[in-house]
């Protein structure tokens, strides 16, 4: 039986798990307040993910980058080359709030999208 303690990223209160792993699969988590640990537990020994949050340049705008994050949680193993990607991006201005910028970020089938707008330079 391996055991691996985890702290839960679900909401601040950050409770510290136990998990009891047998050939791969978790037999049980205790530690957590609320069913939302235990599920965050089980994904994050089985198959980790995380909702990816950074920025992307723009071209031609009255700032020179833009706030994105990954429309929904991607697999962990899968962050490095997506940084890569988006650090190779660059997109005109005018970016829009929700504007979808990747429609899916290195084979996640994930949307990469903007959360925030940056408006064009005026000429
Ligand atoms: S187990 Fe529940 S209460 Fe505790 S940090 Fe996770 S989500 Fe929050």
């Amino acid at each position: 039986m391996e055991k691996r303690n985890l702290t839960c990223i679900v909401c601040p209160m950050g409770c510290s798990l136990e998990v009891e792993l047998e050939n791969g699969m978790v037999r049980s988590v205790t530690g957590n307040s609320c069913p939302r640990g235990a599920e965050y537990a089980k994904n994050e020994c089985t198959h980790p993910t995380r909702v990816l949050t950074t920025t992307v340049k723009v071209v031609d705008g009255k700032r020179p980058l833009a706030s994105v994050k990954s429309a929904g949680a991607i697999p962990k193993e899968l962050l490095f080359e997506a940084m890569k990607t988006i650090n190779c991006l660059s997109v005109p201005a005018p970016v829009e709030l929700g504007q979808v910028l990747l429609t899916d970020l290195c084979g996640s089938g994930i949307p990469l999208v903007a959360t925030g707008s940056v408006e064009k330079t005026e000429d």
